[in-house]
This record gives C-alpha cells, sequence and structure tokens, in this order.
C-alpha cells in the first residue's frame, strides 16, 4: 500500500518545491512527487533534504569518542600516533558482540543526526588472538546486523591490511586486521559478499588500509582486478610522517605513488588526502577519483587541512566522513570544513562554484553526490523516483527556520543549526527516528551501556 508525507518543502537540484507530497510504495521507494499539491497522507511541517552520506566510518572507534583527551603524564607531545596506540588497545579487547552493540549506537545516532547511508572502512577481521573467526566475516557481519538494527543503509568497505608499515612486519598490536596474503583478502571478501546477501540494504565495497599496511605487489595486483563495480577506497596522506616514511621506501610520495602505479579512476576513493604536492591535487582532479574529507576527526587529530580551494578550482569531486565519530554531524563537518578554509584563505566562499553562489546549497550537494559513489551508488538525483525515500526532516517551526525564505534556508541549515532543528529521518518511507528519538533507542542504549560497562573503558 502506498504512504504519502506532504512536506512544507522539498530540497531538488534546482532548489526548493513548496508543498510537496511524496509518494512511497511499500518498499519505501519514491513512486511520485508532486508539488503545490492539496495535503495527502502526513502532514509535516518540515522541510525535506537528501539523506546525508557517511563515506567514512570505523564503528569500533565510537567506543572512545572523547577518551584522549587527559593529556597526562609525561608531558610530551600528544599526537595521531599517540592516539592510534589507544585505538589499538581498544580493538583488541572488542568481542563480536561488543562490536555489534557499538556499531548498533552509532548506527543509530548517524541516523538521528541526518545521515542516512554509512561506508563502514572495516579492517578489524580476525579474533582476539589474530585467528580467523569460523565465520571469516563474523566481524563484517556483526557491522552489518547493526546497521539493519539501526535502519541505516550501509557499504561495508572491506579493507586489504598485510604489514605493519612500510615494509615492516605487522605488530603484535596489530594482529587482528592482518591477512597475510592477496589470497587470503580474497577469500574474507568472497565469504563477506555471500553473507551480504542476506541482509537488507548492504552493499559491499573494497580497499587497502593504506600504502603503508599492503606490498606494492598486491596494492597494483588489487588495482588492477578493479571492474568499476565496487568502489574502492584507501586512506591516503593523512600524516607527515606517512609521506616522509614513503619517499624514503619508494621515492614518491603517497598520492605521486598511487597515480603513477594504478589506473586511478573515478571509481577510487581517497580518505583524507590531506597532505599533497600541486601534481597530486591536479592528478586527483584530473583523474576523477575523489576524496573523503573528515573535517572533525581530522581536527581532532592535528592532521592538516585539505587543500580545498584548489582542488575545488580543478572541478575535484569530495565526501564527507566522520572517521572516529568524534563529531556526528553533517552540518559540523561541512562547517568545520569551510571555516578552515575561511581561517587560512581569508575569504568567505569557499563553496561557491560556476557562479553559483548559495554555499549551504552547494555544499549539501556536493558532499552528497560524491557521497553516493563512495557508496557504489551512480545515481546522482536528489530523491529520484524509484530510490528508496531517504531523508532528513529539518523544522519549519525553529525560529530561524519559521521566519527564513527558501532562499536562506539552507543555509540556515548548514550555518545555524543543530540538531534540536531536526524533525526526525526518514529511512525507506518511514520515520526511523521523530522528535529527536530512535524508534529503537531503548533496547539499542541498553545494550550499549552493558558493553561500555563490560569493556570498562569509558570509566
Ligand atoms: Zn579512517
Amino acid at each position: 500500500m502506498s504512504q504519502h508525507y506532504t512536506f512544507k518543502g522539498l530540497l531538488t537540484e534546482n532548489g526548493w518545491l513548496e508543498n510537496v507530497t511524496v509518494s512511497v510504495n511499500e518498499i519505501g521507494e519514491i513512486s511520485a512527487i508532486q508539488s503545490n499539491s492539496e495535503t495527502a497522507g502526513e502532514r509535516v511541517d518540515g522541510y525535506a533534504l537528501p539523506g546525508f552520506q557517511n563515506a567514512h566510518s570505523h564503528a569500533f572507534q565510537y567506543a572512545m569518542a572523547g577518551l584522549a583527551e587527559l593529556h597526562e603524564g609525561t608531558g610530551d607531545p600528544d599526537d595521531f600516533w599517540s592516539w592510534r596506540t589507544a585505538m589499538y588497545d581498544l580493538a583488541l579487547r572488542i568481542s563480536p558482540e561488543h562490536l555489534e552493540a557499538i556499531a548498533t549506537q552509532l548506527y543509530a545516532e548517524m541516523v538521528r543526526h541526518g545521515y542516512t547511508e554509512v561506508a563502514e572502512f572495516h579492517y578489524l577481521h580476525h579474533d582476539t588472538n589474530g585467528n580467523p573467526y569460523h565465520n571469516l566475516a563474523e566481524l563484517g557481519e556483526r557491522l552489518m546486523a547493526a546497521a539493519q538494527t539501526a535502519g541505516i543503509h550501509i557499504t561495508l568497505i572491506l579493507m586489504f591490511y598485510q604489514q605493519g608499515g612500510f615494509n615492516m612486519p605487522a605488530e603484535d598490536k596489530q594482529r587482528r586486521f592482518i591477512s597475510k596474503t592477496i589470497d587470503d583478502y580474497y577469500r574474507l571478501l568472497e565469504q563477506t559478499e555471500a553473507i551480504a546477501k542476506s541482509y537488507k540494504n548492504t552493499t559491499v565495497g573494497i580497499g587497502i588500509h593504506s600504502l603503508r599496511a599492503v606490498e606494492p605487489e598486491s596494492i597494483i595486483q588489487l588495482c588492477n582486478a578493479l571492474q568499476g563495480d565496487k568502489p574502492f577506497h584507501i586512506h591516503i596522506s593523512e600524516q607527515l610522517k606517512e609521506i616522509e616514511d614513503c619517499l624514503a621506501t619508494y621515492g614518491k610520495r603517497p598520492v605521486e605513488w598511487l597515480l603513477d602505479h594504478c589506473d586511478v579512476n573515478d571509481n577510487y576513493h581517497l580518505v583524507h588526502a590531506t597532505h599533497l604536492n600541486e601534481y597530486e591535487v591536479k592528478g586527483i582532479a584530473a583523474t576523477k577519483a575523489n576524496v573523503v574529507i573528515c573535517p572533525s576527526t581530522e581536527g581532532n587529530l592535528g592532521d592538516g587541512l585539505f587543500p580545498f580551494n584548489y582542488f575545488k578550482r580543478l572541478n575535484g569531486n569530495w565526501s564527507i566522513g566522520t572517521d572516529s565519530h568524534i563529531g556526528l554531524n553533517p552540518f559540523e563537518e561541512l562547517r568545520i570544513l569551510d571555516y578552515g578554509q575561511r581561517l587560512t584563505t581569508h575569504k568567505r566562499n569557499t563553496f561557491y562554484k560556476s557562479n553559483l553562489g548559495d554555499s549551504g546549497f552547494n555544499a549539501i550537494k556536493m558532499a552528497w553526490k560524491t557521497g553516493r559513489k563512495a557508496m557504489g551508488k551512480q545515481n546522482t538525483e536528489f530523491f529520484k523516483i524509484g530510490d528508496a525515500f531517504n531523508a532528513v526532516i529539518m523544522d519549519a517551526t525553529a525560529p530561524l527556520v519559521a521566519t527564513a525564505s527558501t532562499k536562506h534556508l539552507c543555509n540556515t541549515f548548514v550555518y545555524a543549526s543543530d540538531v534540536s532543528h531536526q524533525l526526525g529521518t526518514i529511512i525507506n518511507g518511514k520515520w526511523l527516528v521523530k522528535s529527536g528519538k530512535h524508534l529503537n533507542a531503548d533496547s539499542i542504549t541498553a545494550k550499549f551501556k552493558a558493553t561500555m560497562k563490560d569493556l570498562g573503558s569509558r570509566l
């Protein structure tokens, strides 16, 4: 049976439609959109934006969000590498049940903040001793189950992680991540894909953790085998030390090496790509590869600023991700990205493009389109007939929203709102979050609390 929602407004690629009725079929797909219509179905005093795409997540790291800020002890400068040691310690203690409970809570929180799709960059593969589980894809399956319970669409990006650093064996602490050979990785991929078939709204992507984590021959072999049917993700050039090590080992910078050895194309999603020279920025833009920027995590870890203005001038494609989940608000990610640029360029038009000056609209659109590609979805239109109806609904009665004309709406949302301005989130045509609460919040949070108590890491 069809269902109908009538919204005060709905954002399309050409701007706002007003008094819009969205009809949804029995499996949650959009069957019709009618503007200036008579009210049909549920009347919602809100504005519908396309659901945000979270293009980079490590679910287990949510358990340590906010825990790496007590800079005690030696007084030595705390940096990415000391944070990583704390993260490894956590990764070694998580059971499959823990992972599912943490990921379910995280994904429910993502949905509450307006994300409807997530690309999970998954590299925690084996048991605490580093041995494969009986079900090779045990932990990947837990992530799929978590996404299903929370209601978010997931693209599980299965990561190949082979060694500890450039030409260095894995550290003992990395034992849960490691596939020794590319054939081990392919077996894991095969099992993951087989299991994914039995989960709704679930797809699989591929990737390598980073250049330092896989032998060069295997990187080239995996990249050459790409058929373009799955998105390929990689962490790259996040840290200056990674660039120094790569130069010392290969005589090239990471992105330079990738561009020179692999057929980089629009199926590639380079996560962070923070430190780039001119050749690398031009190379990414020219090959139509995509960059996944994670502004709150990159800021939290002190990574650096992506050369956004230059990349944008070359028509580069980018999406956003929440990575370590220190922040979960998509509007905040866009703001941090923008303000980092403003503070260094002393200009305010970060998202200006092709004579189009609506910053909020441009940011939502650019991040959404590339975010869809990061999920392995090629549709590039907001609210296309036949697509799942996934939307975040903004409160039309919030004071700044109620008094704004449609030309100011996107900027009011991106620059001057928080989650209290969201009425809820609709996925597959159903409210999953309404009035700020996830449908299954009570049971999800009870399991999460029990898990954190068991791990004891937040005490
Ligand atoms: Zn990451």
